[in-house]
């Protein structure tokens, strides 16, 4: 039942938003460190820090070598600037390799699982920048859950409403095909921001409004209710 559902949400989401253009434009470290710097930040933010990192530094071997000041000055605007700096050269120095190179091994030629192990190994990642790493710097099958995910699968009633992030996106995973991954984590994520937003859905000009669980006003509520107090405790926890 659920892989049915998923699987009319992909439609119908294609249907209205219709088919997301591929962007990945960078390589598995730099979507690696590009994901950690976007932890509890705006998309914004994020790329603004990302931008400053990618001019004062010219390789990611004098991003880890670097006084951890400077690095902390450099990505401030980015928010939790001292943890994401010493976040970050602790990943880099975990892949260094033995000619003192950074180096992330090639994912694609890993069984999926080895590659998920050898992400989520490294510190502050978790399964969500894991699967964008494996999603947008790999092109290996992953489907990353950030908040807009989760927080639309409980309301469409994907996975039921206390589903961690790791165990919805294990679910969606196991729902879809491998090649929509991608389309529907964009457009869900579009969805999220655009109409089912945290505080307010606009279930009136929702198009999966008619298989919504939480669609009905009264509902919508007391979900609402329901989002914030979890919303409010995954805001506490790493977004990775
Ligand atoms: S019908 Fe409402 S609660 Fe359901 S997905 Fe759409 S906006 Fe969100």
């Amino acid at each position: 039942m659920m892989s049915a559902t998923a699987r009319w949400v992909h439609r119908r989401l294609l249907d209205h938003y219709g088919h997301p253009t591929w962007e990945s434009n960078y390589a598995p470290v730099h979507e690696l460190i590009g994901t950690i710097l976007s932890q509890h930040t705006s998309d914004v933010n994020s790329e603004r820090a990302f931008r400053a990192l990618m001019t004062a530094f010219t390789s990611w071997e004098a991003v880890r070598d670097a006084p951890v000041d400077q690095l902390t000055e450099t990505i401030r605007r980015g928010g939790l600037a001292v943890v994401k700096a010493q976040r970050i050269q602790a990943v880099l120095r975990m892949l260094t390799n033995s000619d003192g190179r950074v180096e992330l091994p090639d994912l694609r030629r890993m069984r999926r699982k080895r590659a998920v192990d050898l992400l989520t190994s490294l510190p502050g990642v978790g399964r969500k920048t894991a699967a964008c790493v494996l999603l947008f710097g790999s092109h290996v099958a992953a489907l990353p859950v950030d908040t807009h995910v989760h927080r639309v699968s409980r309301r469409l009633g994907l996975v039921p409403a206390l589903t961690s992030p790791e165990a919805t996106a294990n679910a969606l995973e196991a729902a879809l095909d491998p090649r929509q991954y991608y389309a529907f984590h964009v457009n869900l994520i579009r969805l999220g921001r655009e109409i089912c937003q945290a505080q307010r859905p606009r279930c009136e000009v929702c198009p999966l409004s008619e298989r919504c669980s939480t669609a009905r006003p009264s509902q919508v509520k007391l979900n609402d209710r329901a989002g914030r107090a979890e919303n409010t405790a995954e805001s506490r926890r790493s977004r990775s």
